[in-house]
């Protein structure tokens, strides 16, 4: 029997990979910190460095990555 309100394995994964394409989509190539001048396609090296305080790099892409998984319905 399937169960509705269960989500398969790959509609999850699905649902995952739309929100990555969601946020590169809407980041593209702009700059999203500017402590550390950061791209989306750099800020895992560039802002994840060993600082005292999260970089504001990740909240912004935590914020557009939040938005979306809302619109897609992962939470
Ligand atoms: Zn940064």
């Amino acid at each position: 029997m399937l169960a509705p309100h269960r989500m398969s394995p790959n509609r999850r994964r699905e649902l995952r990979e739309r929100v990555q394409q969601l946020v590169r989509e809407r980041l593209g190539d702009r700059l999203i910190c500017t402590r550390c001048g950061a791209k989306l396609s750099t800020y895992a090296d560039k802002c994840a460095a060993d600082l005292d305080e999260r970089c504001p790099g990740f909240n912004v892409v935590d914020r557009v990555q939040m938005d979306a998984e809302k619109e897609v319905g992962l939470c």
